[in-house]
């Protein structure tokens, strides 16, 4: 006997930041919402990405910090590190998360079921394996938020022991005394840095120009200092074409270039969209040549009745964050409120290495690439008390204005920093630049003293025309 259909409002598939918080939203809205996801509710973010990543790079800020402690006078012995109670602690705060969030899913009412969805023709959504296997949800409305996997190279199989990727890396207990981390982005960056931290000897082995492409020239010559300071070999511009396992490790071939031999090799080269055998016949979905979700910027993909966000669509920056932000788009369109859709040229970018980077709106090179003229001030964290007290001064501030026919800078359109605790400093720019504030109107905010933000708020003054310590 056929299964009864199920009738949501809203179905969504996949229960990751974008799923969940699409769940969250549209049931707070009085929706009736299913939700399908095949593995855990939390998605990559609180299993595999954000979370975990954080918390290692949290216990290499520990460690420095113990480090550095014999400069304040406080004296310890030695520093001796067990990682496996660092991947020990990190499982529990994931699974607090985890309970949380389930907890907060069933306390609004959501049907969660637990298998892998497939969406068919209209809108009806086949649970086809797992607990829940059989179960046909049809929704009003269906949301796709299937995520995205980690991507490959040709030549490097992941093992899990010597070939990892983000999902083996972060499950690791022990860590490598040598490796290579092939991808310098947001995320090879934060690795590569969390290792130097905890005592690896680390390459960098990137294909384009510079680490970090896509921020501030600045910010990325800031990184590269400090990276080279603390002895991460960074060698960009580079084509890695295979590898030869070894005794214990391997070595890496570098085409034109000298090998690199290591016990591990950390592949952080992008992530693909999830997509395989998420739809069926007949759901007028489209997806794109590199297998992304197509959606418009009120997230609806081809069919009018199903959305799409997160990670799996064509374009996102794939941030959590981003994802939170297109599900609430995709609902307040379904509920047909008034809504203004992401932009992805503005959105918060953070990456938690050391020093932090954190950005928001165009670099001075886009801004110019649009054809803007622009004005731009700086400031070094260097001068900064704050910055001296805490003992962390390699940084910067950047902020890039739209110039004025009489020269001036009138509206902010990009803040870049690099430094202490930048990724919780970007507020402020991310207001100025998303509302279009212009220097004058932000730089007379007061910033409290000592701190961090001073150097923010330094670099608005000297934006406006006249800064205290900044020229
Ligand atoms: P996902 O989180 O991938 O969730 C998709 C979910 O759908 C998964 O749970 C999956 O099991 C489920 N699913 C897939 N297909 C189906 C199906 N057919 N049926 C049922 N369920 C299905 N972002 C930040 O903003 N800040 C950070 O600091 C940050 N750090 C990161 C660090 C690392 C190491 C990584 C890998 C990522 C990081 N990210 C960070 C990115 C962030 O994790 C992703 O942008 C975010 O998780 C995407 O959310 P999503 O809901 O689109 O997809």
């Amino acid at each position: 006997m056929a299964n009864e259909v199920q009738q949501f409002d809203v179905v969504v598939i996949g229960g990751g930041p974008g799923g969940y918080a699409a769940a969250l939203y549209a049931a707070a809205a009085g929706l009736s919402v299913g939700l399908v996801e095949r593995d855990k509710v939390g998605g990559t973010c609180l299993h595999r990405g954000c979370v975990p990543a954080k918390e290692f790079l949290e216990t290499a800020h520990v460690r420095r910090t113990i480090e550095h402690a014999a400069e304040f006078g406080i004296n310890t012995k030695g520093v001796s590190v067990d990682f496996a109670v660092s991947q020990a602690r990190k499982n529990e705060i994931v699974d607090r998360l985890h309970k949380g969030l389930s907890g907060l899913l069933k306390g609004r009412k959501i049907t969660v079921f637990e298998g892998t969805a497939r969406l068919d023709a209209d809108q009806t959504v086949n649970v086809i394996d797992g607990t829940d296997a059989g179960v046909v949800a049809k929704g009003t409305n269906v949301i796709l938020a299937s995520g995205s996997v980690p991507r490959t190279l040709p030549g490097f199989d992941v093992d899990g022991t010597v070939v990892v990727t983000s999902d083996e890396f972060l499950d690791l207990s022990v860590l490598p005394a040598t490796a290579a981390v092939i991808g310098g982005g947001a995320i090879g960056c934060e690795f590569a840095s969390m290792l130097a931290d905890m005592g690896t000897e680390v390459t960098i082995l990137e294909g384009l120009p510079t680490i970090l492409a896509g921020c501030d020239a600045e910010v990325v010559s800031v990184m590269q200092r400090a990276f080279k300071k603390r002895g991460i070999a960074v060698r960009a511009g580079v084509t890695v074409t295979g590898h030869t396992p070894g005794k214990g490790g391997t070595t890496i071939q570098v085409e034109g270039g000298d090998d690199v031999k290591v016990d591990m090799v950390v592949l952080s080269v992008g992530r693909r969209a999830r997509t395989e055998g998420l739809l069926g016949e007949g759901t007028g979905v489209e997806i794109n040549e590199r297998g992304f979700v197509v959606a418009d910027s009120y997230q609806r993909t081809a069919n009018a009745n199903v959305f799409a966000v997160g990670d799996v669509v064509a374009n996102s920056p794939q941030l959590a964050h981003v994802g939170f932000a297109e599900a609430i788009v995709a609902i307040k369109t379904i509920l047909g409120e008034p809504v203004v859709p992401v932009d992805y040229d503005r959105v918060p970018w953070a990456i938690y290495s050391n020093p932090e980077v954190a950005f928001c709106g165009l670099t001075e090179a886009a801004a110019k690439e649009k054809g803007y003229d622009v004005v731009v001030k700086k400031d070094p964290f260097g001068g900064n008390s704050r910055a001296q007290i805490i003992g962390e001064t390699d940084g910067v501030v950047k902020i890039v204005a739209e110039k004025r026919a009489d020269g001036t800078a009138g509206q902010i359109l990009g803040v870049h920093m690099a430094g202490p605790w930048v990724t919780e400093q970007l507020g402020a720019g991310y207001f100025a630049v998303n509302w279009e504030a212009t220097a004058e109107e932000a730089a007379a905010l007061i910033q409290p003293h000592p701190s961090l933000s001073e150097t923010f708020g330094e670099t608005l003054l000297a934006l406006a025309g006249r800064g205290l310590h900044v020229g």
